[in-house]
């Protein structure tokens, strides 16, 4: 059995940090206002909205990130990609959360609502009209799922998309959608046939953001996240064209949960990269600071939490790069993909709360990464797919 280190992921790990040293750096040392304790009130206005240099920056990582190949690396050759597999993306997340946050969090990867496999099922069409701008860093989308009354039961969704001629009319509400107020096209989940509950009979449809009869509702203002700027959006007799469907009619909810599964275990990797930066920040710190006349990391109630996180930071970064080996294989990985999306979530969240405990109050500042790191880590344990829902998959497995 080999433990070691994939080299193909060493190597790009090695690529992106000089990717992020040469291109991102210089950036994040000129727009210093969007980084640090005062970031959020740089990047939102009044309404929550993004502020129109803080999205032209981001377009900008965008674009120098797809132009080196970083930006939808994980898509195959054939559109574009990398074709990067899963535990090498894994591993990328594990190392680009463990490093302190920068611009490059919000673009390389992950929150810009940047290319995802589901598109995979593009025909000609709409590959040029939305894969090739997204692959190339000039637009991004988001996911449209979750409804204000439907979240963990997705298949009771109550948006509709209904055929009227040779057009899709959509109506509903979409809630807690990322990069919703920003995206230039939304995939959105509708029910085209079947009743509420019935997992057939919901479609995928691929929609511009400024077609008439969509809005951007509520901006939701989360307690982390800030930056994925989750919020509602909502259709009202919204007309799209039959060529509006992603992939075949009626299969939408396996596409999502495709999605769902595939981004799980990035969010797993990205937890324990976090829980083991937390885990080194609180050593560090606790080296340095001296009570009664000692420093705090010679006492036992300091270190002896510090020494279990990060026992558990290795044995989930072994559950999550396990999963990802059986996904690589071809093997059926459902129960440990959710058990290392639960594991590693309850993860960063408890080396969160232990790191803030070693800074005393320097750790509830927004001074230094613990508190931001603290709300984010919370909402991880919601995101695609919460803890029950994962303990849902692991009982479903453990039954069949
Ligand atoms: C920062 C952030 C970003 C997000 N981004 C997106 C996005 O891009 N696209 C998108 O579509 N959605 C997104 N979501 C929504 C997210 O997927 C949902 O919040 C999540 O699925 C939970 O749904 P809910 O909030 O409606 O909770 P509910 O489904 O109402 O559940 C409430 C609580 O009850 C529990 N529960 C529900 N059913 C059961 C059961 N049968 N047994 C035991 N416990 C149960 C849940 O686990 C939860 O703890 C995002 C959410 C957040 C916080």
């Amino acid at each position: 059995m080999d433990f070691s280190e994939p080299e193909r992921a060493t190597r790009l790990k090695s690529e992106l940090e000089e990717f992020i040293e040469t291109e991102i750096r210089p950036l994040e040392e000129e727009h210093g206002r969007f980084l640090g304790p005062d970031a959020e009130r740089h990047i939102f206005d009044d309404e929550f909205r993004q502020v129109p240099e803080y999205l032209d920056l981001k377009e900008t990582i965008r674009k120098k990130a797809a132009e080196a190949g970083f930006w939808g690396m994980t898509m195959p050759e054939e559109v574009g990609g990398r074709g990067v597999d899963t535990l090498t993306d894994a591993i990328v997340a594990e190392f680009l959360a463990n490093r302190p946050a920068g611009l490059h969090t919000y673009a390389v990867r992950g929150a810009g609502g940047g290319p995802t496999p589901i598109l995979l099922a593009c025909d000609e069409g709409q590959r040029e009209r939305y894969l090739e701008p997204l692959m190339a860093g000039e637009a991004t989308t988001c996911f449209a799922l979750t409804e204000p009354e439907h979240g963990s039961d997705p298949n009771f969704l109550e948006t509709t998309a209904e055929k009227d001629g040779d057009e899709w009319v959509i109506d509903g509400k979409k809630a807690w959608v990322s990069n919703a107020p920003y995206a230039d096209f939304a995939m959105v989940f509708a029910r085209t046939s079947g009743d509420p509950g019935e997992i057939r009979g919901i479609s995928c449809l691929l929609v511009d953001t400024d077609t008439e009869g969509v809005e951007v509702g509520e901006i939701h203002r989360p307690m982390g996240h800030a930056w994925v700027a989750p919020a509602e959006l909502v259709f009202e007799d919204c007309r799209v064209g039959e060529d509006a469907l992603l992939g075949e009619e009626g299969k939408g909810f396996f596409q999502a949960m495709d999605w769902i599964g595939s981004a799980r275990l990035g969010v797993a990797a990205g937890c324990v990269g976090s829980a083991d930066f937390l885990v080194r920040e609180a050593v560090e710190y606790a080296e340095g600071r001296e009570t009664f006349g000692q420093p705090l990391i010679e006492r036992q109630g300091i270190s002896f939490p510090l020494a279990e996180v990060a026992m558990d930071v290795e044995r989930t970064r072994q559950l999550y790069r396990y999963a990802a080996w059986k996904v690589d294989n071809g093997e059926d990985a459902r129960k440990e993909v959710a058990m290392a999306k639960l594991a590693a979530a309850n993860l960063e969240q408890r080396a969160a709360d232990v790191a803030m405990q070693v800074h005393g109050g320097e750790g509830y500042s927004r001074r230094g990464p613990v508190e931001e790191r603290f709300r984010t880590a919370r909402g991880k344990r919601l995101t695609e797919g919460t803890d029950e829902m994962q303990k849902r998959t692991i009982v479903q497995e453990l039954r069949e």
